[in-house]
């Protein structure tokens, strides 16, 4: 039989089977920090375990499914990694560092059923969707590259694929990366960016998970909206923005909109103007993206002074506005470049 990945049971899943074995359920909390806090990469390591239970462990679970196969550096300092899979697969991710920051930009499906016009990885079609084990080994793989002086400070869910389409491997994925007994990044720390499922949202929003959430807008009417993300035709802008209106934000937090400045679709003087009339009312901010054009994306990039023009726009009709600095753009790592662009 094929062992489990440990990393696949959250903490109560791991009580249950410490009770089941009649070992204290405290044991259970032990092995989580063994797993995340200190990424130890073998059960031999974990001391404050008697030899008995270590044992019992080994014989029932293996403890990594994920290999960094490949990594390339970008002049910015941004690296992509391609994560190869127990059965062949593999997604990518993208390390951004900054001044203070240090943020892994992680991948949650191969591939991606949304076919967003715009996105690479939308172009693969779905394969499958990655288990929790294989969401967080994708951190720990970067952490154990980037050795301890480099701690990871940021988490964004937003490489392959939509998170909220493998909703419970991601949940159980977020409980650890955000447990104090896991990972320990604070809910301020992890994002989660959707193209809109409105039933995963309204699921989402009950859970105490207190992560940011970031909403991949990208047009102001639903014609545009359709034609650049299939996903509006089943979840239309309307509902979409009646959801993040009524979304319980903790105090001093706001709702990220991303948009996808695509020349010729929704980049005019009069989308900006909508684009703030419609926000009005939704504490938020407005993350700017400019177009990373691709092989196969069939649209060409925006020039930075449309960026520019649309980017004041919003600041005057004062909507908190940042424009995302394209990174890793030379080594296929911006956003939408996942997905392909590792042949030499
Ligand atoms: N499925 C999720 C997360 C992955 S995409 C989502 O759609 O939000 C992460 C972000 O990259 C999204 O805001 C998406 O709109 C943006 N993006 C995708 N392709 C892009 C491209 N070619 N250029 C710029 N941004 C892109």
């Amino acid at each position: 039989m094929q062992k489990e990945n440990i990393l696949d049971w959250s903490m109560e899943d791991l009580e249950r089977l410490m009770e089941e074995w009649s070992e204290s359920k405290f044991r259970s909390k032990q092995i989580i920090e063994w797993l995340y806090l200190k990424k130890a990469g073998a059960f031999a390591l974990m001391t404050n375990l008697s030899k008995d239970l270590r044992a019992k462990l080994e014989a029932r679970f293996v403890l990594r499914s994920l290999k960094i196969q490949d990594s390339r550096e970008s002049k910015d300092g941004s690296v992509k990694f391609l994560f190869g899979l127990n059965d062949g697969n593999a997604v990518e991710g993208v390390y951004m560092p900054d001044e203070n920051r240090r943020a892994l930009c992680v991948s949650t499906q191969v591939g991606c059923k949304f076919h967003c016009a715009f996105c690479l990885t939308g172009k693969m079609g779905f394969i499958r969707n990655l288990s929790p084990a294989e969401i967080l080994e994708q951190v720990l793989a970067v952490q154990e590259w980037l050795g301890p002086e480099k701690t990871l400070t940021n988490l964004v869910l937003m490489g392959m694929g939509e998170p909220l389409d493998n909703y419970d491997n991601v949940m159980k994925a977020l409980r650890i990366f955000n447990s104090p007994a896991g990972f320990k990044f604070g809910g301020r720390k992890i994002t989660l960016s959707t193209v809109g499922l409105l039933p995963a949202l309204e699921r989402f929003q009950k859970e105490d998970l207190k992560i940011n959430l970031a909403i991949s807008l990208n047009a102001v009417d639903d014609a545009a909206r359709s034609r650049i993300m299939p996903a509006n035709k089943k979840y239309p802008l309307k509902d979409l923005l009646k959801f993040c209106r009524e979304y319980p934000l903790q105090p001093g937090r706001r709702i990220t909109f991303e948009y996808v400045l695509v020349p010729g679709v929704n980049d005019t003087d009069e989308d900006a103007e909508k684009l703030s009339r419609l926000l009005r009312g939704i504490k938020c901010k407005v993350n700017l993206i400019p177009l990373n054009a691709g092989e196969g994306v069939p649209f060409s990039s925006m020039p930075q002074d449309r960026v520019d023009r649309f980017h004041k726009i919003l600041v005057n009709s004062n909507i908190s506005v940042f424009t995302r600095k394209s990174r890793g753009g030379d080594i296929l790592a911006a956003c939408g470049q996942l997905g392909g662009g590792w042949a030499a």
